[in-house]
């Protein structure tokens, strides 16, 4: 083992040099990629400086998400702490169903579990697990919604067209979730948002009394708080108003945007979270956290227990229901995902984590403000989010960023609304200061200059 953490030590730290001195990696075409890489796995072992060498060209050769040129999607950098608390919990391995198994791990995780639901005002029976990313946050969610709209569900399916509500510019794992659900993904509404692509509630309202007069039965609204592309925050409380009239399950999806808790500067842009049924957040998303650390907290703790708990005389043989937290998870075995946002947080503080929050909306302050001030972008998004979304020389999005990318120049991503496509920075890496988001554009502006056929080619069709 130790000669194993001697080299785990030398990988990262040519992994850091790398990084620095190349911050994105040549992509190798998935044409070469076996070619270029012996990924091969035969009878015999491979002897120990192959091993070494072709696990060194792995590492350095995969895309490198950590950097400060990386802003495809909504995680980036790595916070020094939470990486090791990730790398304790690989090294401890124990799997948090138990007490038994897991100790003073489970302490860790009911305390993030408890410190989330007191800031946002959840009460005495609320509750929560840690699930394998957002969409298994959204999954649970609309579980719970499902077995508490109709308690015989779990032991008799689904007998009726049960409906799911959601903003047309919602995470895909809503219909998703609803197919793995037995509820279909003919029975999710997508409701219209307004120009800054949040809810409209009129419009979820009168989706609701309309299915309800062709006999259908709603159970589940989804709002979100950071939409995928624009970073929207739909509106809860009247969402919630609605909600209460039909009797209807409100999840806050926060997968992206949910660590504005943490911000007394930001967290208006969840107001009246208390008024939600559940909420889940990604601390692998805008906390900094490595992936996977997704969050789901409930009012209802009674139907976090009814959805999720099962007998099992091999599993439960000590300590009580709460602190055998494989009574109210998804999996059976699962991962310590709670320690390294613990290392993190214990380290930084609840101010910490408001900083990292305040750090990405002042960047995001700043590229609005270079795009604003330069005449050839054009910008599509809105204040107060995170997801900056533009155009440059009218180059369309997609070509522009896969050019970027398959020079090894920049990884950005490319969104939509309303039929516009355009580039989305993301400024969720924490670690980033001003110069870098500025360095951002000055790599593209560059990189343009040098391939004017980008420019041209899009007059030339227009
Ligand atoms: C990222 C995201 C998800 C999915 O989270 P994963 O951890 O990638 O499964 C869900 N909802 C929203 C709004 C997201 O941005």
């Amino acid at each position: 083992m130790q000669k194993d953490l001697q080299l785990f030590t030398s990988l990262a730290e040519k992994l850091l040099t790398a990084e620095n001195n190349d911050p994105v990696v040549d992509p190798i075409p998935t044409s070469e990629l076996y070619e270029q890489l012996d990924l091969t796995l035969s009878e015999e072992p491979a002897t120990d400086t192959y091993f070494e060498e072709t696990l060194e060209k792995l590492v350095l050769n995969t895309p490198r998400t950590a950097t400060k040129l990386f802003f495809n999607q909504l995680f980036g950098g790595r916070h020094p702490k939470a990486t090791l608390g990730d790398l304790l919990a690989v090294m401890l391995n124990n799997s948090m169903y138990t007490y038994k198994v897991a100790g003073p791990q489970v302490g860790v995780e009911k305390e993030i579990l408890h410190k989330i639901c007191d800031r946002i005002g959840y009460g005495n029976d609320s509750d929560g697990t840690f699930a394998p990313g957002g969409s298994m946050s959204n999954f649970m969610a609309m579980l719970m919604a499902r077995d508490a709209h109709a308690k015989a569900i779990p032991t008799e399916g689904v007998t009726k067209k049960m409906t799911v509500y959601t903003s047309i510019e919602s995470h895909y794992s809503i219909p998703k979730n609803a197919a793995f659900m037995g509820i279909g993904r003919e029975q999710v509404r997508y409701i219209d948002t307004n120009a800054v692509g949040e809810m409209v509630p009129e419009k979820l309202s009168a989706q609701i009394t309309k299915d309800i007069a062709e006999g259908f039965a709603p159970f589940f609204v989804n709002a979100t708080a950071g939409t995928t592309v624009l970073g929207a925050f739909d509106p809860i409380k009247p969402i919630s108003e609605i909600c209460k009239k039909y009797n209807l399950w409100l999840h806050l999806d926060g997968a992206y945007c949910g660590g504005v808790i943490f911000s007394s500067k930001y967290t208006h842009l969840v107001k009246d979270i208390e008024l939600t049924d559940s909420f889940s957040v990604n601390a692998h998303k805008m906390l900094g956290t490595p992936l996977s650390c997704s969050i789901i907290v409930t009012q209802h703790k009674k139907h976090l227990y009814d959805s999720f708990s099962n007998d099992a005389a091999y599993l439960y043989q000590t300590d009580g229901d709460d602190y055998n937290l494989g009574k109210t998870s998804l999996q059976c075995g699962r991962r310590n995902d709670a320690l390294k946002f613990w290392t993190l947080w214990k380290s930084v503080g609840s101010k910490g984590l408001e900083k990292m929050v305040d750090n990405q909306f002042y960047l995001a302050d700043v590229a609005r403000k270079y795009i604003s001030n330069h005449p050839d972008y054009t910008l599509y998004s809105f204040d107060d989010s995170i997801s900056i979304c533009f155009n440059y020389k009218n180059i369309p999005a997609q070509r522009l960023c896969t050019a970027l990318y398959q020079s090894g120049e920049l990884m950005v991503g490319f969104g939509t609304f309303r039929n516009q496509e355009f580039v989305r920075l993301v400024t969720i890496n924490s670690g980033n200061e001003k110069k870098d988001i500025l360095h951002f554009f000055k790599i593209l502006e560059t990189f343009v200059e040098a391939h004017p056929s980008l420019v041209q080619s899009e007059v030339f069709q227009q």
